[in-house]
């Protein structure tokens, strides 16, 4: 099996599940030009924890990890399998590394995990598992964890960061008149990632412009250097997903897509 191209995902809102847009079709496409996986594993700052934990149920439940949506979206269940051997090899990975890591058998999908992949994988056929993100990360250890699970990619494993290249929710309560700082954030990291400048990635929150705002706490940018660094090359091939609610952007990132290896 050649090496599978790693992804960052911009998981918008938990509406993003019944509005797929430009972002969903996006996802759906990819989903079908990528060689088969034989497991998604995603990091998404909706489970993050002190050490970091590998679920490996085998029927991971569907959590609806959100409040004050409408019943819809509290009616959608994403039924894909686990798989607790390729969550147990994630494991002695991690372990090998140095992370005093647990398995978590009761840990079922947070909304960063099956809100996009109701559009990557809609028949939810390629069984999936998480990984907790460490509470420690900052952007180059995160960049380091993706290198740490990178193996995983050889061995049928679809790594997956999941966040959003844009996060404020405070402006967000202000209307859906785009957000024209966290839209300038937003093409300052799509460029920097295309032409991959690693540097600029990891050091976009200290230096990118509007960085505190596009991004008030760090956890949904983390997502982007795990998925960098579970790939051997820096360039990234841009999803423009355009902006959701006026400050999420929605653009996703796929690393190492073309590499024969
Ligand atoms: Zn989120």
């Amino acid at each position: 099996m050649n090496r599978l191209p790693s992804l960052f995902i911009s998981h918008g809102a938990p509406t993003f599940a019944l509005e797929p847009g430009t972002a969903g079709s996006q996802l759906t496409a990819l989903g079908r030009e990528l060689q088969r996986p034989e497991a998604v594993l995603v990091v998404s700052p909706h489970w993050m924890t002190a050490e970091p934990r590998v679920a490996t149920t085998a029927r991971p439940r569907t959590i609806h990890d959100f409040g004050g949506f409408g019943a819809a979206l509290f009616d959608i269940t994403y039924p894909a399998d686990g798989h607790p051997a390729l969550a147990a090899r994630t494991i002695e990975i991690l372990r090998a590394a140095g992370w005093p890591v647990a398995a978590d058998p009761q840990r079922g999908l947070d909304h960063g995990a099956w809100v996009p992949l109701l559009h990557l994988y809609p028949e939810a056929d390629v069984p999936v598992f998480q990984v907790s993100m460490p509470y420690s990360l900052d952007a180059a250890s995160a960049f380091e964890f993706g290198r740490t699970l990178a193996p995983l990619a050889s061995e049928g494993v679809l790594i997956v960061g999941s966040g959003s290249l844009t996060h404020n929710l405070h402006a967000l309560r202000f209307g859906m008149e785009r957000d024209e700082p966290s839209a300038e954030f937003a093409r300052w990291v799509r460029e920097s990632a295309a032409r991959g400048d690693r540097e600029r990635v990891l050091r976009a929150l200290e230096i990118a412009p509007h960085a505190r705002r596009a991004h008030p706490t760090p956890e949904h940018y983390l997502p982007l250097p795990i998925a960098a660094g579970a790939a051997p090359v820096d360039e990234a091939e841009v999803l423009e997903g355009g902006m959701s609610y006026g400050v999420l952007a929605m653009d996703s990132f796929v690393f190492g897509r073309r590499l024969r290896c």
